[in-house]
């Protein structure tokens, strides 16, 4: 906040009167994971992407097939990564590897054996690094604030279970488990019949060509996901 009230007056003063729970997860608590929420919706949009302006017919039976196949292809994705004996979704494996190489750069100094806890410093790279993250393992909690935000325990994590004796694998967060992942694409949708088997709806739909939008020059601010 120090660094947007620098540049921006006007803004920090915006920013400053929102409550900061909703502005960013650092303040959330933990209770909203915002990668997880943005990447949900991200996912529907990139997955309806070109279908926000269609008639609603269309817009339902385009929904319908695109999730179908959607859910196809992430079933077979889940069959192949069972298949390579993966613990964890593509993501979590290469995101779990990449901090593990991370954290043979740190130096850790133990404090409580209660709290699992313990200081780490990171290595300086050229004007990066030599940091000191301060991690709980009893808390699940490093003050870099990624444990918390990915469910995955961070580089820093990882030196301290290292120092500890526990095993990092036994705490990432069980959402990222294959059995999570093909339990949730192993489901099935019904074939739907020609509009001649459908229930008649009780209700007539009406076209009314006044309430079209008016179409306006540049990008329209509705399509900024599509
Ligand atoms: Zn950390």
């Amino acid at each position: 906040m120090e660094e947007i009230k620098k540049q921006d007056v006007k803004a920090f003063a915006y920013f400053d009167q929102i409550n900061k729970e909703k502005l960013a997860a650092s303040h959330d608590g933990g209770w909203r994971c915002g990668i997880l929420t943005t990447n949900m919706s991200e996912c529907i949009n990139g997955v309806l992407k070109g279908a926000h302006r269609l008639p609603v017919s269309a817009l339902v039976e385009i929904t319908l097939e695109r999730t179908v196949h959607y859910f196809r292809v992430q079933a077979i994705k889940g069959k192949k990564m069972l298949q390579n004996n993966q613990l964890w979704t593509d993501f979590a494996c290469k995101m779990f590897i990449s901090w593990q190489q991370k954290a043979v750069e740190h130096t850790v100094t133990k404090y409580s054996h209660a709290q699992q806890s313990a200081s780490v410093v990171t290595r300086r790279q050229n004007r990066h690094g030599m940091n000191t993250h301060v991690v709980k393992i009893a808390n699940r909690e490093c003050s870099c604030g990624k444990w918390n935000q990915f469910g995955i325990p961070c580089s820093h994590a990882k030196k301290v279970c290292g120092a500890y004796n526990i095993s990092a694998a036994s705490m990432v967060k069980d959402y990222y488990d294959l059995m999570a992942y093909n339990n949730t694409y192993s489901k099935h949708f019904e074939p739907v019949q020609s509009e001649d088997y459908w229930d008649d709806p009780n209700f007539q739909l009406v076209h009314d060509p006044t309430i079209r939008t008016v179409t306006r020059p540049g990008r329209n601010q509705n399509n900024t996901h599509s």
